[in-house]
């Protein structure tokens, strides 16, 4: 019954109507389900009764006080003004009250009320058009406060929670079995969904939110782990793999030794292969450790054991370098290459498109055009997916869907800890390359105030003259009076004028990838000496060539970010340079410029990362293709994580496929809330 009210459509609730169901739409609510499910942002607690004499400017505060010297006064045509003085023995507060004559109605000198409000420091403490009232009961409540736009007012959020909330007269129907939420002891679902909005108490609404955290969690661990089990069951195209001696080959004929990291991290593909079960195992390692080497060997052994493989890179640029780079390996070992992207001829494309269904040629690489519905394989065993951050969970299942059932490999250079890694890929095995090539001279760091920028300019001219190339990444793309931030069109101006004998190019986000493409592949080709940009530069592209990478505004930059942009250069055999500008003084700002200036691994800088702010966007889940989270937080709520995900395991270790009449309210809330994103 609950059901079917809860998947009524938002306009139909009381007061609401077409005009705030569109806005509410723009909030991602449609229906009355979807409303339930928006939790407040936070909350504003008026049920803790503060001293005057304890208040501090700035914060929100209940005081109970008897009013004094009421005074009301028209200032203007549209100004009316309420002021009075409040006491409660420890000190006095004023309080105003603009436009809002008909309060005077409503407070009376002498009697006390209880008043919340924001304290401000004028001459004596000052609250502006504070909330009261002479009853505690209706006033000492916990309000929800939710993510709101123009069109909606808190108070229209919150009448609108409370009609549903009392429109559902029975109850929120448990998903949980009772053995989860006796052994985690969870709060019931309607108790949880009450509180969270309405909280009854702190108490019930740390419950409600632990409850409410915990499930949220549970449900993408489930959801992972069941699409996990669902590709290891499955037997892959050719049962085994076992002849790696053209991988061997390829290792042979590299021209450099493998580190033991990489060695390790084949070793655990080839046991994959061995296995006879699905490979589906993410590879980890810091920009530069060698990634590619050690798909070019899983591509060699596929290869070998008779299927075809298939690498896809998030940009045209780096999926033609790895062409580049990997077709004259591959030839010397009999495998054929083919490279495919978007902007093809037609004819040309088609041409390749019959040669993959044919099994004419073995590796395919190129960009998101490979998962396009015309690429048919004859034979795809393996699917590789460089840069994965840059992909979402979806884009790299449709390209494995291009296989009856191709092993897969993702490689990404965003440096996440362990722990965190094995919830965000929890339906991924993950290997990690933690050593570097030997002989890399580490990237000098500076940070420098804008005061240098002069000398950071000639710096840059001397590199140029000794046939270096340089990068210089900006915050933002174009001018605008309002902001002190360099942009990438104002810089390249200025650089234009200032480097006139150079060649000095532009490129940014807002241009089109066939232009994007054509400027990094000028700059790679050597024929670019300064190129100016922001931070589309960020993905894998490798230029030899260039040493230097200036950084205007880093403070503007995390510390992820600012990592990945370093590596862009140091990819030489000369000594490289990465040069800061820093335009703020603040504590956290410093602190990461130190952060940058002394190390060099990614992985310890992303956890100093973490410290520093959280879970911030670094760790937003959207770049790594997953749901955002509603209410948790992976950062400070670690724990219940642990917790969740631990029930996660055990409950489909008896119900792998949620069969049972008590987990069928669990399937549907996966299905309902993670269902494209399940399907495979
Ligand atoms: P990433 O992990 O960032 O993708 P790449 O695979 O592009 O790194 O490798 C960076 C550079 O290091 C390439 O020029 C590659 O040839 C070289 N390289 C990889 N492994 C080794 C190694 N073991 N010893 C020396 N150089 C290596
Ligand atoms: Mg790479």
């Amino acid at each position: 019954m609950n059901e079917e009210l809860l998947n009524r459509k938002i306009q139909y609730l009381k007061g609401v109507g077409p005009k705030r169901a569109a806005a509410f739409a723009l909030l991602g609510i449609k229906n009355l389900n979807d409303l339930v499910n928006y939790y407040p942002r936070t909350y504003e607690d008026r049920s803790v009764i503060r001293k005057i004499s304890d208040l501090s400017p700035g914060e929100k505060a209940t005081v109970f006080c008897m009013v004094t010297n009421i005074e009301s006064r028209r200032i203007r045509r549209n100004l009316h003004v309420i002021k009075a003085v409040l006491t409660d023995g420890t000190g006095y507060i004023n309080v105003v009250w603009f436009n809002q004559a008909y309060l005077l109605n409503k407070i009376k000198e002498s009697k006390k009320y209880w008043f919340y409000g924001k304290v401000e420091r004028k001459i004596l403490f000052e609250m502006a058009n504070p909330v009261f009232s002479e009853n505690f009961e209706n006033f000492a409540v916990i309000l929800p406060i939710y993510n709101k736009n123009k069109a909606l007012t808190q108070n229209v959020i919150r009448s609108s929670m409370k009609t549903v909330l009392s429109e559902i007269s029975s109850h929120f129907n448990e998903i949980f079995p009772t053995w989860i939420t006796e052994k985690y002891e969870l709060l019931q679902l309607d108790k949880s969904i009450r509180n969270i909005h309405f909280p009854e108490s702190n108490e019930l609404f740390y419950e409600a939110r632990k409850r409410l955290v915990f499930q949220e969690f549970f449900l993408l661990q489930t959801a992972l782990l069941m699409i996990k089990t669902r590709m290891k069951g499955e037997a892959p195209v050719e049962e085994v793999f076992e002849k790696f001696s053209m991988g061997d080959k390829y290792i042979g004929n590299l021209g450099f030794e493998l580190t033991g990291a990489q060695i390790k991290v084949i070793v655990e593909i080839r046991n994959d292969f061995k296995s006879g079960k699905l490979m589906h195992r993410l590879v980890q390692g810091d920009v530069g450790s060698g990634k590619t080497a050690v798909a070019a060997v899983a591509i060699s052994d596929t290869v070998e054991n008779g299927c075809q493989a298939a690498f896809m890179a998030p940009t045209e640029i780096l999926a033609r370098q790895h062409y580049d780079n990997l077709r004259i390996q591959f030839e010397k070992l009999g495998i054929k290459t083919v490279y495919l992207n978007g902007g093809m001829k037609a004819s040309i494309r088609n041409d390749i498109l019959e040669k993959i269904k044919n099994n004419e040629v073995d590796v395919v690489i190129g960009t998101h055009a490979l998962i396009q519905k015309d690429v048919q394989f004859s034979n795809l065993g393996l699917v590789i997916t460089d840069e994965q951050h840059r992909f979402g969970v979806n884009q790299r299942n449709a390209l494995a869907e291009k296989g009856k059932n191709p092993h897969t490999l993702v490689l990404t250079a965003t440096p996440i800890p362990r722990t965190l890694a094995l919830i965000l890929y929890g339906d991924l095995d993950i290997s990690v390359i933690d050593e570097m090539p030997p002989g890399r001279k580490k990237i000098e760091t500076y940070t420098v105030d804008s005061s240098k920028r002069r000398r950071v300019m000639e710096f840059a001219a001397k590199r140029i003259k000794e046939g270096s190339q340089v990068y210089v990444v900006c915050p933002r793309i174009d001018e605008d009076d309002s902001s002190d931030m360099m942009s990438a069109e104002g810089v390249f101006k200025e650089f234009s004028n200032y480097y006139s004998a150079y060649k000095v190019d532009l490129i940014h986000g807002k241009m089109k990838s066939s232009e994007k493409d054509m400027k990094m592949k000028t700059f790679y080709e050597g024929k670019t000496d300064i190129l100016v940009s922001t931070t589309v530069i960020e993905v894998g592209i490798n230029v030899a060539n260039a040493t230097l990478m200036i950084i205007e505004n880093a403070e503007r930059f995390g510390l992820a970010q600012l990592h990945q942009l370093r590596g862009r250069v140091g990819r030489g055999r000369s000594q490289s340079y990465c040069i800061m500008i820093s335009r703020s003084d603040s504590t956290i700002s410093k602190r990461r410029m130190e952060i940058m200036k002394n190390s060099t691994d990614g992985f310890y800088i992303s956890e100093q990362d973490l410290v520093i702010r959280g879970q911030g966007e670094f760790f937003g889940t959207r770049q790594h293709g997953l749901p955002e989270f509603k209410i948790a937080n992976i950062y400070t709520d670690m724990d219940l994580l642990k917790k969740a995900q631990s029930a996660a395991v055990r409950l489909l270790e008896y119900d792998p496929e949620l069969l049972s009449a008590d987990n069928i309210n669990i399937m549907k809330t996966i299905e309902s809330q993670y269902g494209t994103f399940i399907t495979i």
